[in-house]
């Protein structure tokens, strides 16, 4: 990955998420404590603000990225997006393939969560996205799909879990910015 293309991509990602702040505090807000937008609106502002001046490679804006959204970012999410962003940072530099990358991002949020597949998490839309990649297939799609598949789940881990079988007929708000996430990558490639 080319550090343009990953600065385009943490531009999209910030800009989308922004637009979705009032959406991804609304599922949170069923099944949560309502401040998923809100964290990761000031996560990827952050964010911005730190890549004003641009490090001199993908990996080394992936790994800031990642940096900066474990320090300034409280709940869950901050601490799992941010394993992701600095594993994939990390990875993309030594090999020109990118799906390999990403699946090491996915691998970090796994080892650090501790989460299952169907667990009702941003797993449910990362892991299907690291696998259309590998593929060859629209991860974007295979997000999306991943994460409206959350919906009958029943939450097995974090804030959702508590609430048991009423966690039940909601979209998991991680899964939900997770498809965000890769909707952004693949919105860049095709502006590019
Ligand atoms: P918090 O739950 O601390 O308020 P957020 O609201 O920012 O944090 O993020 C909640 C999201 O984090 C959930 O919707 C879920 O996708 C994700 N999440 C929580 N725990 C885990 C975990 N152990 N593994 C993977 N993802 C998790
Ligand atoms: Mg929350």
């Amino acid at each position: 990955m080319e550090r343009d293309a990953a600065l385009a991509w943490v531009a999209e990602i910030a800009r989308s998420v922004s637009a979705a702040r009032e959406r991804l505090t609304e599922l949170d807000a069923a099944i949560g404590d309502a401040d998923h937008g809100a964290n990761l609106d000031r996560g990827f502002t952050e964010v911005t603000a730190a890549l004003a001046t641009p490090p001199e490679t993908a990996g080394e804006v992936l790994a800031l990225t990642g940096v900066t959204l474990i320090r300034k970012v409280g709940g869950a999410s901050g601490p799992l997006y941010g394993s992701f962003f600095r594993a994939l940072g990390k990875h993309v530099g030594d090999s020109a393939d990118f799906a390999a990358a990403f699946a090491d991002g996915v691998a970090a949020v796994q080892r650090l969560g501790k989460a299952e597949p169907g667990d009702k998490t941003m797993l449910d839309a990362l892991l299907p996205a690291a696998a259309a990649l590998a593929e060859g297939t629209d991860p974007a799609t295979a997000a999306r799909v991943g994460a409206k598949a959350t919906i009958p789940l029943q939450a097995r881990k974090g804030r959702a879990s508590y609430l048991g079988e009423r966690s039940v007929g909601h979209e998991d708000p991680g899964a939900a910015s997770a498809a965000l996430i890769v909707a952004a990558l693949v919105a860049t490639w095709q502006g590019s």
